[in-house]
């Protein structure tokens, strides 16, 4: 089976003629696909029915994703889904509104996205890292997620306005996918979102952030960096080499002069292991000129031992970075209260699912 959602336009084009149908079918099937959000390839109305017969007799089909958990947050501006694949495996992908900067304009709507079922790199502080690898998601798959928010968007009047690709898995670790992802939801045939609209947050392989730069794409990059010291950094990433946070600040400079495209560093700040004034002070003295964003993210707490800081300890973390003139933000809380740690709401559902039958 082939997934009309993995053609880019221009093999979606060379399909169409090889079937000996006029080339402004492929544009009727992405208008279709990006506008009109169908489930199968019978909804297409735009092509007559005998080539809609013909596609599906050709292996070709359309690869919806079903919802099978929703939660909203309170405040109503999250949504967190489980979305099953085509092969029944469930994935999380998220919606972050914000806003709108005027007064009658959109809200920002911002989607998550996984990359993998599971992820090899084992971070203490992540649900999906406790859950281990399962398989890399095809970028089809990858689309799907967005497809879904989109249409849920489109039928609010709203539409999609970032993607980060910052939900289970390490998107470099998938790297094919992840690019081809990118180039059908920015291709302007295709789903048309502008690549600067876009992050690749990575644990940081560090090859894969060299490739990435010659890549000629304008996505954004935020390194999680989540220590000064590269003991703290292994404790804390096991996967994570001898000397790399070093190699992680040497290729965030490399991706900069490649790109133009600032990087920023995200920082999980955990309650009593990385976030004293001493580490504070150390990670300062790392980045001090070096012209990035640290995003101190206070942790998602999962089901383990590990804790969020205080409120005053995230602030005065912050000062600390600030006064020695480094950019740096706190992100925005969204959805705590609905399993909005990474990998944190399959393993809610699946855990009271696997209750549920025993
Ligand atoms: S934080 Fe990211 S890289 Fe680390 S285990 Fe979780 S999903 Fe994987």
């Amino acid at each position: 089976m082939t997934d009309l959602y993995r053609l880019l336009p221009e093999e979606m084009e060379e399909m169409i003629i090889e079937l000996g149908q006029p080339r402004y079918r492929a544009d009727q099937i992405l208008y279709a696909l990006y506008y009109k959000f169908p489930k199968s390839i019978s909804e297409i109305k735009q092509l007559p029915s005998i080539f809609r017969e013909t596609l599906v007799e050709k292996g070709f089909a359309i690869g919806s994703t079903k919802e099978v958990h929703r939660v909203v947050s309170k405040d109503g501006e999250t949504t967190k889904l489980l979305l099953n694949l085509q092969d029944e495996t469930p994935v999380e992908s998220v919606l972050m509104q914000y806003p709108p900067k005027k007064m009658f304009g959109h809200p920002r709507s911002t989607i998550c996205v996984s990359t993998q079922v599971g992820c090899a790199m084992g971070c203490v502080f992540c649900a999906t890292g406790q859950m281990g690898f399962e398989r890399n998601m095809k970028a089809e798959e990858i689309v799907g997620q967005v497809i879904h928010f989109a249409k849920i968007l489109s039928d609010k009047k709203q539409h999609v306005t970032n993607i980060v690709f910052m939900g289970m898995g390490e998107p470099l670790a998938n790297y094919s996918e992840t690019i081809r992802a990118i180039q059908l939801l920015t291709h302007p045939r295709g789903f048309g979102l502008g690549q600067r609209n876009i992050t690749i947050s990575t644990i940081g392989i560090i090859s894969a952030i060299d490739k990435l730069s010659e890549e000629n794409l304008q996505v954004g990059l935020a390194i999680s960096l989540h220590a000064p010291n590269d003991k703290l950094r292994q404790w804390l990433v096991p996967t994570a080499g001898k000397e790399s946070v070093k190699e992680l600040i040497d290729a965030g400079k490399r991706f900069f002069l490649k790109t133009g495209r600032r990087v920023t560093f995200e920082y999980a700040l955990i309650k009593g292991v990385n976030d004293s004034i001493k580490i504070a002070e150390e990670l300062a003295l790392l980045l001090r000129n070096n012209g990035s964003h640290v995003n101190i993210i206070p942790l998602n707490p999962t089901a383990g031992e590990l804790k969020r800081p205080s409120r005053n300890n995230v602030i005065e973390f912050e000062r600390i970075l600030y006064n020695s003139g480094i950019n740096c933000t706190v992100r925005v809380e969204k959805g705590t209260e609905i399993s909005a740690a990474c990998g944190q709401l399959r393993t809610d559902v699946l855990s009271k699912y696997n209750n549920e039958r025993n």
